[in-house]
């Protein structure tokens, strides 16, 4: 029997232009878009000229990376070999301070891609992008987009206004529980408060390096503020978060809830545990030496096989050539990687979505 297609589990379609999302805006906000002058919502996470923004060889005669299905397709599936992907559209809705304004831009954004991604592939699956600026707002777009199977995820930034675990979000994790939608955590800053707890940094690369520890104080409010012991069916999967910082800050963590756990009873296991059992991370950048070996030993250090997943972040530039698994990964991890762990970890994916 053939062996079964990877699922690679983080890629981005590209907004080409505002104007892509008129047809899905009311009247009020395709008018605002044009007295107000807006010309587009990129993120600034990802400058799109920045060279991590878009590997060259994946650049057109634009500059640009693929906004259309079919480029993307040729690229993921016939190149690289996936048998499935998941969209994580990354334009700066999350950014925006009105909520109402959020909301608009988050559904046109779902819309879009469903029509003219997930309608035009049928390999494609996609997240749901939440205006996280309401969780009134969130709740209503999940339960709208969920009615479409190949939604697969709620997609969030790593960087909030406040930490992930607040109360004020809940809702938000009963909903994507009611409906099996792990809460994928993509780096990105929704640029409330700046990206280092030390101040606004200068360059791009301390903004995009400090995204780990971003994702690091994510896991510690999550775990900390007792999401899952509420809501113990909750997945969340930790998107181009990295993944070597996770030992270490692991074993500090379940340290330190050794001596305070008093504090947080409702932690009724060590993090280790916890994340064992609820954390996900795509593979995609992988930040490790070269070596197989080298490679090897950091993913025994992650002391679970179930807890990585296939990803290749096109079109950001994280690897050369056409091996998105690094090297070191032995044919049955690769399928654990790939296939198995995917499918346990997006319910909807084994539905056959
Ligand atoms: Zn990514």
């Amino acid at each position: 029997m053939a062996e079964p297609s990877p699922i690679d589990c983080d890629v981005h379609p590209t907004v080409p232009d505002i104007s892509v999302l008129l047809p899905h805006l009311e009247p009020f906000w395709r008018d605002s878009i044009e007295e107000r002058g807006i010309p587009s919502l990129d993120s600034i996470s990802y400058p799109p000229k920045a060279p991590l923004s878009t590997r060259a060889d994946l650049r057109d005669a634009k500059g640009m990376p693929a906004t259309d299905a079919k480029t993307l397709a040729a690229q993921v599936f016939d190149k690289w070999g996936a048998g499935t992907a998941i969209c994580n559209c990354l334009y700066g809705v999350q950014l925006l301070f009105s909520e109402d304004m959020a909301k608009a831009f988050a559904s046109a954004l779902n819309d879009w891609v469903a029509k003219e991604w997930l309608d035009r592939d049928p390999r494609l699956r996609a997240s749901i992008v939440v205006p996280m600026q309401s969780t009134e707002y969130a709740v209503d777009e999940i339960e709208r987009c969920a009615k479409d199977k190949r939604f697969v995820q709620v997609l969030v930034l790593a960087m909030q206004e406040v930490p992930l675990g607040r109360r004020q979000f809940w809702p938000i994790y009963a909903a994507a529980e009611k409906h099996g939608l792990p809460i994928g955590i993509h780096a990105g800053s929704a640029y409330r408060n700046p990206v280092t707890s030390l101040g606004w940094p200068t360059y791009y690369i301390e903004d995009y390096l400090a995204q780990a520890q971003g994702f690091q104080s994510q896991v510690a409010s999550l775990i900390c503020e007792g999401v899952f012991a509420k809501h113990p069916g909750l997945k969340v999967v930790l998107i181009e978060s990295g993944v070597t910082w996770l030992p270490g800050f692991l074993w500090r963590f379940s340290k330190f809830w050794r001596g305070l756990r008093t504090e947080v009873p409702w932690v009724d296991r060590s993090p280790w545990e916890i994340v064992r059992d609820h954390f996900r991370l795509t593979i995609q950048p992988f930040d490790a030496p070269d070596s197989a070996e080298a490679v090897e030993r950091a993913i025994e250090h992650l002391r679970s096989d179930d807890i990585l997943l296939y990803a290749s972040d096109y079109p950001h530039w994280q690897f050369d050539g056409d091996a998105v698994l690094p090297a070191g990964i032995s044919p049955a991890l690769k399928r654990k990687i790939a296939v198995d762990n995917p499918l346990a970890t997006y319910a909807r994916l084994k539905d056959g979505g």
